[in-house]
């Protein structure tokens, strides 16, 4: 049991989009198949013991199609995951599209947002509500700055 507890401090459950479910390493990105009863938590150990190659972080090449969108015209660039900016990102969305801080414990969005980023850590709707306050005056310090200009 002890064993256990300890890979799920570097991996984090999601589901595939087949209903599976899966682990994935929140250092390197790897995958494993995590049904507790069908697959053990032992290659998520070895991989914590020696497997993880986590020198990259959580860094992915992104093809940006850019402006065009068109395919052979766009740049890889690295997109590293972060918490931080995640949270932020959602409290701009809430804001800008005028969703109430319930969206966060809506049942669509927690299954979406594993989908698309399974190492976020949805915050709850206390802490999101807090990040919309601290987001919302910080862009009215700013538009203060510009408006003086
Ligand atoms: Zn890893």
């Amino acid at each position: 049991m002890k064993s256990r507890a300890v890979c799920w401090t570097q991996f984090i459950k999601f589901n595939a989009p087949d209903g599976y479910k899966m682990s994935r390493c929140m250092k390197c990105g790897k995958e494993y198949e995590a049904d507790p009863f069908l697959n053990g938590t032992n290659a998520m150990n070895v991989h914590m013991r020696k497997g993880c190659g986590d020198k990259q972080g959580t860094t992915q090449q992104l093809l940006n199609l850019g402006k065009t969108g068109v395919e052979g015209e766009g740049t890889l660039t690295n997109w590293k995951f972060d918490q931080e900016a995640t949270r932020k990102g959602l409290a701009y969305m809430l804001i800008v599209d005028e969703k109430p801080f319930k969206f966060v414990d809506g049942m669509g969005f927690k299954y979406f947002m594993p989908l698309c980023c399974p190492m976020f850590n949805i915050p709850s709707r206390r802490t999101i509500t807090r990040d919309c306050f601290a987001f919302y005056s910080e862009m009215k310090e700013i538009e203060k700055i510009f408006s003086k200009l």
